[in-house]
């Protein structure tokens, strides 16, 4: 960490006034507009490992790993090789591909409740089809989620939702029809009373319920004991389906995911960001009676026109065959390590900061509050966090520039990427 080193952004500025003008608010995914920091982004040149390089020249040990996908790092090089020969032999064909197969076979084999599995091209996309299929399958329309959960910008699941728009303060988008949202039923996360209390009300209407495993869109928020098995047992009592969106967790937390790690089954899953390892790819999946109601086996309608794409399928199955149950204990280790690093300095310091963390999913509120739903997670002073985030930028570190998201440390990351961390996290809190 190069404490008296001044970032420069000369360049990421003109990018983003010449972007402003041909893109809407200059970007194609709101949070990366820094807006909620009162930053202006930085325009990525390129990646290695645990590194980007930004349009100015900086580098910056990075966290936000594309927001999840990146476990191995950036441009890993198996993962380009078998982008690259693939792309040699044809970048789409419309076509079944064996490779689509091999994917799939391995989706089923890692996940314990995978029996058949779809893919899509966005987490957005499993999300938007495994609720259909839910809803069509009990012929019933409600669902539940919990509020400050983000599960893709669907209709039905835009409602008190986390993540960017959570940040930007936008939980009920403009634009979805009130009979839409009537059919959304919000509770608080980890409160498994209100969910009961839903299901009292309107069990019979219920399709399913539709949980993050690990909440990872109002910061880290794990289940507390019981919760996801207390999911499981209400949804059966009702006949509802019970959805895990493992979008961020899927194969992050764990070599068999967040329900490997435990040990709760749900109806259906939905996969995005690691299964993509980079590229563009959702997919959902779940028990074959289910499954096999969508077309064509099934009257259930969901397609895509680039739906399984060889790249993509390429760069997906080559991460997820190096991620092995050793990686996991690498990750684990490495960010046990961060964490430890963390509450030392913010305890030297005497700021309140608690630390939540579900393997390499890592976030440090500004509170001192046990944080397990969105409520608490709005504790954390968010004037302190952008002070913060902004020294980070500064001091070489590239985190989320949102409190209500994690840090994702990843395979490629080194315990003096780890050690140099912990020194410019002291820096920055010194700083506050
Ligand atoms: N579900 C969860 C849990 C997510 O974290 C995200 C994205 N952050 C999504 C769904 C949506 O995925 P995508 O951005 O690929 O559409």
């Amino acid at each position: 960490v190069e404490k008296s080193r001044v970032r420069r952004d000369e360049h990421s500025k003109a990018a983003f006034e010449r972007a402003k003008r041909s893109i809407p608010g200059g970007v194609n995914s709101p949070v990366r507009a820094f807006r909620s920091v009162g930053l202006t982004p930085v325009f990525a040149a390129h990646g290695s490992g645990s590194r980007i390089t930004d349009i100015d020249g900086n580098t910056y040990i990075d966290y936000v790993a594309s927001w999840g996908p990146l476990i191995l790092g950036h441009a890993h090089p198996e993962v380009v090789e078998a982008i690259k020969k693939t792309a040699e032999k044809g970048t789409s064909f419309g076509m079944p591909t064996e490779l689509e197969t091999m994917m799939a076979e391995l989706v089923v084999e890692r996940v314990p409740s995978v029996d058949v599995v779809r893919m899509v091209n966005s987490g957005t996309e499993a999300t938007m089809s495994a609720l259909r299929l839910a809803r069509g399958y009990t012929k019933r329309s409600k669902i539940v989620k919990f509020e400050g959960s983000y599960h893709g910008h669907a209709d039905s699941l835009l409602i008190k939702a986390g993540s960017g728009v959570a940040t930007l303060g936008l939980p009920d988008s403009p634009g979805v029809p009130d009979s839409v949202a009537s059919h959304t039923i919000t509770v608080p996360y980890n409160d498994l009373s209100a969910v009961k209390l839903a299901f009292e009300r309107f069990g019979e209407e219920i399709a399913c319920v539709i949980v993050e495993p690990v909440a990872g869109n109002m910061g880290v928020v794990p289940p507390l004991p019981g919760f996801l098995e207390g999911l499981r047992e209400v949804t059966r009592a009702y006949g509802s389906l019970l959805i895990f969106d493992e979008v961020m967790t899927g194969f992050r937390v764990h070599y068999n995911c967040a329900q490997g790690l435990y040990g709760v089954e749900p109806d259906l899953t939905c996969f995005g960001k690691v299964i993509g390892g980079g590229l563009p790819v959702g997919a959902y999946g779940g028990k074959r009676e289910i499954m096999e109601m969508i077309a064509p086996s099934g009257p259930i309608y969901q397609a895509g026109t680039l739906s399984g794409n060889p790249l993509a399928m390429a760069a997906g199955y080559t991460t997820l065959k190096l991620l092995t149950p050793e990686t996991y204990q690498r990750l684990e280790a490495l960010s046990a390590r961060l964490q430890r690093g963390f509450e030392e300095n913010a305890e030297r310091h005497g700021i309140p900061t608690t630390i939540n963390r579900v393997g390499s999913m890592l976030c440090p509120f500004f509170t001192d509050k046990t944080v397990i739903n969105y409520e608490t997670a709005k504790t954390s002073d968010l004037d302190r966090f952008k002070v913060y985030f902004a020294s980070m930028l500064n001091l070489g570190i590239s985190i989320a520039p949102s409190q209500f998201e994690g840090m994702f440390i990843s395979a490629v990351h080194t315990e003096a990427d780890i050690d140099a961390t912990i020194e410019a996290h002291d820096e920055a809190l010194r700083r506050l």
